[in-house]
């Protein structure tokens, strides 16, 4: 199946990965079901704090486009859950014993404990694979939020691997997008190259490296398994390898991304057939970077570069005693340019600033744009009430009009429920210049160390075809 990393269809379709984007630090992976039966009369249903997203309403939307919340009917699903909650209830009361910890609720006791029971056995997040059946699941662990949540909205958003670094589950840390950006380019990444990784951890940087190599291909060019450019994943834990595996699988990724279980400091980055990768560039997001190094130089008969062409390399540490390591061992090694970086990401908030609006709407909501509209709405029917008190008070002539344009005399005659129809028309069909202006701040809470990025070339070796071209050049040179 083609990527929907790299060929992503014009609306959602059924059986495709997509995104949803609930809030900005909130994004819900789901593989979109069309005909699945959850117990629900919709089919499959994601449930989420914002409500729940029946599939059937997402597949055909178009990608960007606002989805609202549903109301579901829980139909079998209601009955089920009833029965379990008296099951549990029964069970509750039959075993517990005096001062025993017992948790209020036995239903949600029983729910808890599914949902543990579906979660990894030592107890680490699920996987992203899992977590798409688990939003399902949920329904019966939080069935008030999952019935009664359907006034709010999300975005249905296309995966790419921006928002797969948002949305994926968190197995270790993981390379977030604007370090792999300026990585994948100082690499020199472009579609066809061969790049190394290790480890691979959660995948993170696989599909944006993924996507380097190969975008721009077309679909059944994937099948050709890495003439089109490819990742060379290495990972050593192997949990992690079974999960990362199953998800090229899911995002049609397999004939691009080849992930080896293996411990690269002892083995080294040859394939599973012992082949070598050829490749041109490669990252290091490992505690211990100058361990492998030693398996990547020019000399050795299992050197995974390509001959034919300079390395680069960059390795990702949290400590500068890593980054002290990691140089030596490069220096030592004959690699040239070592240069280290820190990229320090600073997110700029920009909003509208009301005069006289300022203090009273955006003192301690200054995170959520929804409760300062919330605040703004507060204050203009208090200004508006207000206007109306003083309206009564002083008595105007015909004809007269209270500044914002309106009689008065028809004012007056404005019953209670006309009077906030009118201020809501009056807020929907604001002037936004009117609302102050355009103001940015640095998000303050924004963590701006992730890691130290070491940079560095490995020339290609000089051997006796260059020697000879050499010659060749300078015979014909007279
Ligand atoms: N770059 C990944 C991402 O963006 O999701 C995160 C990598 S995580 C920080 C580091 C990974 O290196 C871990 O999953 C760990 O298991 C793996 N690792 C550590 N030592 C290794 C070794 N000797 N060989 C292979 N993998 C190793």
């Amino acid at each position: 199946m083609p990527s929907p990393f790299f060929h992503t269809p014009a609306v959602a379709e059924a059986g495709s990965l997509a995104v949803l984007h609930l809030r900005r630090e909130n994004l819900v992976p789901i593989i979109l079901r069309a005909s699945a039966n959850d117990g629900y009369a919709e089919g499959a249903v994601t449930n989420t704090r914002f409500g729940s997203f029946p599939h059937t309403t997402l597949i055909g939307s178009q990608w960007g486009c606002q989805v609202r919340a549903s109301k579901v009917d829980t139909g079998t699903r209601g009955r089920k859950l009833k029965e379990a909650k008296l099951e549990a209830a029964a069970r509750a009361e039959g075993s517990a014993t005096p001062g025993e910890d017992t948790p209020v609720g036995g239903a949600e006791d029983a729910a808890t404990k599914k949902r543990k029971s579906a979660g990894s056995h030592d107890g680490s997040p699920l996987s992203p694979t899992k977590k798409v059946k688990q939003t399902v699941t949920n329904a019966i662990a939080e069935p008030k939020a999952a019935v009664e949540a359907g006034s709010g909205f999300a975005h249905l958003v296309q995966p790419t691997p921006e928002s797969w670094t948002s949305s994926l589950d968190h197995r270790t840390q993981v390379v977030y997008t604007p370090d792999y950006s300026y990585v994948l380019q100082r690499l020199r990444a472009k579609p066809g190259d061969t790049i190394i990784e290790a480890g691979a951890g959660s995948g993170s940087f696989t599909h944006a490296a993924a996507r380097a190599v190969f975008n721009g291909y077309p679909p059944d060019a994937q099948v050709a398994g890495g003439k089109y450019g490819r990742v060379c994943s290495f990972e050593y834990h192997a949990p992690r390898v079974e999960t990362l595996k199953q998800e090229i699988t899911d995002h049609g990724l397999d004939g691009v991304v080849t992930l080896t279980h293996r411990d690269v400091y002892s083995q080294g980055f040859l394939l599973a057939d012992d082949s070598s990768p050829r490749a041109s560039a490669i990252f290091l997001d490992l505690p211990a970077p100058w361990k492998a190094l030693e398996h990547i130089t020019r000399e050795s008969p299992t050197t995974p570069l390509d001959p034919d062409t300079i390395a680069h390399i960059c390795t990702f540490s949290p400590c500068i005693e890593q980054v002290q390591a990691t140089m030596a061992a490069m220096r030592k090694a004959g690699w040239i340019e070592i240069q280290m970086v820190e990229v320090m990401n600073k997110r700029i908030d920009v909003r509208r600033e009301r005069v006289g609006l300022k203090e009273e709407g955006l003192r301690g909501v200054n995170a959520n744009p929804a409760t300062v509209e919330e605040s703004i709405g507060r204050l203009r029917e208090i200004e508006a009430k207000l206007n109306e008190f003083h309206a009564k008070k002083t008595p105007v002539k015909a004809g007269e009009t209270n500044g914002d344009g309106a009689s008065d005399a028809a004012k007056k005659t404005l019953s209670k429920a006309e009077r906030l129809l009118q201020i809501k028309q009056e807020v929907d069909g604001r002037k936004l210049y009117k609302e102050g202006n355009l103001a940015h701040r640095t998000e303050s809470e924004v963590k701006t160390h992730t890691s130290y990025l070491v940079f560095a070339i490995l020339p290609m070796q000089w051997v006796e075809k260059d020697e000879l071209a050499l010659l060749a050049d300078e015979v014909s040179a007279g």
